[in-house]
């Protein structure tokens, strides 16, 4: 699993030895696991899954094994095309929350197959606004992983070739700022614009946007960011900030399939908070090394992780000598929509 550890900052250690408690315990973020769209897809694919023939997600419905062996029990089981889906005898495809490209639905169409869409609507708003910026002229960068569907479906939808997705400057086809002459030289056009993938970390897209910023802004350039990080995927961030703040964590585990991007950021965020900090997808994952000197251990969780697999982990601290966080994991709140 991938681990992440930097030295502690000064602040967090003197925090950590004037309020430390002397009892080894469990902590855990305010918020954490399932975000309201994945929730919202799962259910949508349950349900259909329960009145009718089964469905085949088009990649991973959820970036959890665990899960997506259990939708697997009750007839939905990934297919990497919809043509592999059609020979395997589906009569139903479905578009999963991270959102695919423009194509599949006319792909399906083809087929003859019914194609069910539980793109999250948080991503659907990224697609459009990637549309928009378009059509306005601008070249779109989407500040992501390129090989993650969320990424290639907001470039899908972009429907252009004046478009990339990227991680650093070097991954752009620029090397210089606009005005900028020479052999090799390749400077950015005057308009450009940045969308981020939801789960991104906002510190490090607003870091990439400065740099990006200063090679376009010379000579008349035009740059825009959209910061279209997803509200829970700031919340869990948040919520994580908080818990080594106020709780004075020694260990971070922050738990979440291995494809997760937001479980990978979260470790991200844990470590560049100076606490060590360990991705891990279950309880077996976690290192007997890790645990020497810590005394509390925060448990946060990406937005694809169920509740059991959270309480699975709690339950392994607690049976090597951890007090379980009080009150549980947190309250789902039903009612609970994000801003979009
Ligand atoms: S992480 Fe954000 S954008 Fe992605 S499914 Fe969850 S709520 Fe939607």
């Amino acid at each position: 699993m991938s681990a992440a550890t930097k030295p502690r900052s000064t602040v967090h250690e003197t925090r950590r030895l004037t309020a430390r408690k002397p009892e080894k315990r469990v902590v855990v973020a305010k918020e954490l696991g399932y975000c309201w769209g994945v929730r919202r897809a799962l259910e949508i694919i349950e349900e259909a899954a329960e009145s009718a023939a089964p469905i085949a997600p088009i990649g991973d419905v959820i970036h959890n094994p665990q899960v997506v062996e259990r939708l697997r029990d009750r007839g939905v089981e990934g297919a990497a095309s919809v043509a592999e889906a059609a020979e395997r005898g589906f009569r139903r495809v479905a578009i999963t929350a991270h959102g695919m490209g423009p194509h599949l639905a006319g792909e399906a169409s083809s087929a003859g197959l019914e194609l069910i869409d539980t793109t999250c609507p948080l991503v659907t708003k990224v697609q459009r606004l990637a549309q928009k910026l378009v059509r306005q002229g601008y070249f779109l960068v989407v500040y992501g992983d390129a090989y993650h569907p969320e990424v290639r479906g907001v470039l899908g939808w972009a429907g252009t070739s004046k478009s990339a997705a990227a991680k650093k400057i070097a991954d752009l086809p620029w090397n210089a700022p606009r005005g900028a002459r020479g052999e090799g030289v390749a400077t950015p056009p005057r308009k450009v614009a940045v969308v981020s993938q939801t789960t991104k970390n906002v510190d490090e897209l607003m870091a990439f946007a400065q740099q990006l910023q200063a090679m376009v802004m010379p000579e008349g350039g035009e740059f825009r960011l959209c910061n279209t990080i997803c509200e829970p995927t700031s919340e869990r961030q948040n919520a994580l900030k908080r818990l080594v703040e106020e709780d004075h964590v020694d260990l971070i585990l922050a738990i979440g399939g291995r494809k997760s991007s937001n479980t990978a950021r979260l470790a991200e965020v844990g470590a560049a908070l100076g606490v060590p900090s360990h991705h891990i997808e279950r309880p077996e994952d976690i290192a007997p090394s890790w645990l020497a000197g810590a005394d509390v251990v925060g448990v946060t969780a990406g937005a694809s992780t169920p509740d059991d697999v959270i309480e699975a982990v709690v339950a392994e601290l607690a049976s090597q000598g951890y007090a379980p966080p009080e009150g549980g994991i947190r309250p789902v709140d039903p009612g609970y929509v994000p801003a979009y």
